[in-house]
């Protein structure tokens, strides 16, 4: 039997899927995945003039000390991620959860929204690393986190806002409830309460009844692969898509594959 008849034999016999999704997943929709600083300087060619990394742009020091620079960037992937369309990918694991009768849930470092966009519910996903979609006060001034529904008008050129979005409790500046670089004001309050969504599934469901299917995450940041490895150690079923790094302990499957061409040979097989 080939892999992917294995991985659909998995799937078909589980009773939750969990989903563990880097990066990667939005490689196929078109969206950059900052492989490396090459990578990044790829898809942000004028970080490169000024020797910046992704790290380096990623840090929230930028919204203190300079916000239409931080949120430059970040105004930049707005846009990029409202405009861009989930690939099929999303479609198939929404499709196994009605058709199979299979829970489906999500655990994402990915700050796209893009799970919810392809119609995945809120009791469905854990961003770990937060949302471009929600905003949340620089200072903060208070716990909150609302809906980011801000159209930033960017100097592309300068990598620039041309106008920064605003608290409107303070005045002060705003920024993506997003988990960045050296963040030590990151407010975890909407993704604390996905966590607990994640603890309820694993506990409806035992772990040697879950196929865990990890897809497109990388060695960089491996905060994604670390939850993998335990799920896998505490028997579930564990599937590694990568293209590129695959290598994962037998009997554990690996699929040197972009995550829509797996989801979508794991289907055809389904
Ligand atoms: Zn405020």
């Amino acid at each position: 039997m080939g892999n992917f008849s294995i991985a659909a034999d998995w799937i078909r016999s589980a009773q939750g899927v969990m989903v563990l999704a880097g990066a990667g997943m939005g490689v196929d929709s078109g969206l950059p995945d900052f492989r490396g600083d090459k990578g990044f300087w790829q898809s942000y060619p004028p970080y490169q003039a000024l020797g910046l990394n992704f790290a380096q742009v990623a840090d929230p020091l930028h919204f203190d000390r300079d916000p239409a620079f931080g949120w430059g960037f970040y105004g930049h992937r707005l846009e990029l991620y409202r405009k861009t369309e989930p690939h099929r990918g999303y479609k198939i694991l929404l499709d196994w959860g009605k058709r199979l009768g299979i829970e489906v849930f999500v655990v994402t470092s990915n700050v796209d929204g893009h799970f919810f966009q392809a119609g995945f519910e809120p009791s469905q996903v854990y961003e770990v690393h937060g949302s471009i979609h929600h905003l949340q006060c620089c200072e903060p001034c208070s716990e909150e986190i609302w809906e980011n529904q801000e159209q930033v008008r960017l100097d592309l050129e300068q990598m620039r806002a041309v106008v920064v979005p605003k608290c409107p409790k303070c005045n002060r500046v705003s920024r993506p409830n997003i988990l960045m670089f050296n963040d030590f004001h990151w407010n975890n309050k909407r993704s604390s309460r996905q966590e607990e969504r994640f603890k309820e599934f694993l506990f409806r469901h035992q772990e040697h009844s879950l196929v865990a299917l990890e897809i497109g995450a990388g060695l960089a940041v491996p905060t994604i692969r670390l939850m993998t490895e335990t799920l896998a150690r505490r028997g579930a079923k564990t599937i590694r898509i990568n293209p590129v790094e695959p290598a994962i302990t037998p009997p554990n499957l690996s699929l040197r594959k972009s995550g829509l061409e797996a989801l979508t040979l794991i289907d055809q097989v389904l």
